[in-house]
């Protein structure tokens, strides 16, 4: 229990960390998990809603799923062998979460509708506060709030004038009016090319707002049969082989296609161009689908239904801007009005937003915001100077893009979990990263950055306001070795005699 209390426990020689995370999403339960059995027994998640799952308690919207294959996009410690199919879909995603929740016994140490709006560390602590009022303290203070949850609502003119229904595609209502209705989606990246071919066959008509095109990958999604399912789970070794090969195949060809490695991104390019050809067979549309930027700048969309959809007769892609919302529908510049009944924002996230817009305050009284105010950082994307023993889990610079976010996060945890046990062994109170390290980090980054795809010519979330992109530019192994223990003279360590 990390309410109230002062002083950390202490057995022996290693003293017990009070730990509180913030958030039971994907992150959330990993850190609980890897830390539980690391043996740190004094664990509080706190979760602003009434339920776990993060992303896919969010991501609700018809068709969505996952475009990482599924075997891959699980815990290395709760492997799943019953996946339906090879992209699994949330509901599939979400009901494993829950699983591994319950399976590790997660409950005891989850409080939910506990939204944290308040954290200050004062000398080795955190103090912390959430929307009901309640405090906690804790010695290290781990915030799971992911990346792509604040909705990013378009400025358009006359939005809110709209008599339909309007929604973001992260708040989809319970029943949404879809159905035989005439439908706008705004937006064309990943999570509209999912949305729009399950409304196909449900709506009376979709009208497809594209700004700007996007490159797209055809990828089949096979079922597992029951025999395969059975192997599966019969053979363990042969579900690590699964796993292994598209961890070899994203880390070899994805990965390595976007850091700029000729090869990998030829081969990426030439199937994208390849399905766009072979997929759309009038010219004229054909254009309005191809991008004029590199492949892969904005993030690749892996699909094999979207083109299909919008060749559809009751589907219609509109490439003229969007001028205006009006209660009837929109009008885009070409001065045509769209009717429409409900209206479908798939226009992204807000990803530089992390934790916020909880107050978090380090040490000396500096917020959050001051020491973001040039530029969102932190040091090997988890540690932040000036906020000491305050772990940023999927931080800026984390490899994310089209590999598995929990292979990424459990290279993350086992290096927080290292410096937490140095703790534990009192090798100091509290640590955090020194500047000096942060800025060689991100120049290291910077330099890195010349050779990818994500300044090839587009506008994305990647990139951050001054046109950087907060990815990894390197490999992927290079990501594990160099997370594989933290350096210690990067980081400042503190002493306070806190026990
Ligand atoms: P997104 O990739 O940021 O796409 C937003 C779309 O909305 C873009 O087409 C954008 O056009 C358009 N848009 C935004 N504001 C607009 C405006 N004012 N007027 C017209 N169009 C506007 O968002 P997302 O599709 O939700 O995907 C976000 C990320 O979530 C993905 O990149 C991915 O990392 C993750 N995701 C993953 C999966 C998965 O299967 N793993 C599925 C869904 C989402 P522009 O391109 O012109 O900006």
């Amino acid at each position: 229990m990390t309410q109230g209390g002062t002083k950390p426990h202490t057995t022996g020689e290693q003293r017990q960390p009070r730990v509180v995370i913030a958030g039971a999403g994907m992150t959330g339960i990993l850190t609980a998990i890897t830390l539980r059995q690391a043996g740190i027994r004094d664990l509080l998640i706190l979760e602003k809603r009434s339920s776990l799952g993060g992303t896919w308690r969010e991501n609700r919207y018809p068709g969505v799923a996952c475009d990482v294959p599924s075997h891959f996009y699980s815990y290395s410690f709760a492997p799943n062998p019953d996946w339906q199919r090879r992209f699994a879909s949330g509901e599939e995603i979400q009901a494993y979460f829950e699983r591994v929740f319950h399976t590790y016994g997660l409950g005891t140490v989850t409080r939910f509708n506990q939204q944290l709006v308040h954290s200050e560390y004062r000398r080795g602590r955190w103090h912390l506060k959430t929307d009901c009022g309640h405090t906690y303290q804790a010695d290290f203070f781990v915030c799971a709030t992911g990346i792509l949850h604040h909705p990013c609502y378009p400025n358009i003119r006359g939005l809110d004038s709209f008599e339909g229904a309007c929604f973001h595609t992260a708040r989809w209502p319970q029943s949404a009016p879809v159905d035989g209705t005439r439908v706008g989606v705004i937006g064309t990246g990943s999570t509209a090319c999912q949305l729009i071919p399950a409304l196909a066959d449900r709506s009376q008509h979709i009208s497809v707002f594209q700004r700007t095109p996007q490159w797209i990958m055809r990828l089949s999604n096979p079922g597992f049969g029951p025999t395969t399912r059975l192997a599966l789970r019969r053979l363990p070794s042969l579900q690590r082989l699964v796993r292994w090969s598209h961890q070899l195949l994203l880390s070899h060809l994805f990965s390595k296609a976007v850091i700029g490695r000729k090869v990998p991104h030829w081969i990426i390019s030439t199937l994208c161009k390849l399905n766009l050809k072979f997929s759309v067979r009038d010219p004229v549309l054909r254009r309005k689908l191809t991008p004029d930027y590199t492949v892969g700048c904005k993030r690749l969309i892996i699909n094999s239904e979207f083109y299909r959809a919008v060749q559809r007769d009751t589907v219609s892609l509109e490439t003229a801007a969007i001028r205006k919302v009006v209660p009837k529908g929109v009008v885009t510049d070409d001065g045509k009005l769209h009717r429409l009944d409900t209206l479908i924002l798939a226009t992204g996230f807000r990803p530089f937003e992390f934790m916020r817009p909880m107050v978090v305050i380090g040490e000396g009284g500096v917020t959050i915001e001051q020491q973001w105010r040039h530029k969102v950082q932190a040091y090997r994307s988890l540690l932040i100077p000036g906020f000491p023993n305050l772990f940023l889990m999927l931080g800026p610079n984390t490899p994310i893009g089209n590999f598995s976010v929990i292979a990424m996060s459990e290279v993350q945890v086992n290096y927080l979990l290292q410096l937490i046990q140095q703790w534990q062994q009192r090798r100091f109170d509290a640590v955090s990263a020194r500047t000096s390290a942060m800025e060689a980090f991100n120049q290291s980054l910077k330099a890195g950055m010349k050779g990818t795809v994500w300044l090839g010519g587009c506008q994305s979330w990647y990139l951050d306001k001054d046109g950087d992109p907060a990815m990894w530019p390197f490999s992927w192994q290079r990501w594990v070795d160099e997370m594989a223990a933290p350096q210690m003279d990067h980081l400042r360590l503190h002493r306070y005699g806190n026990g």
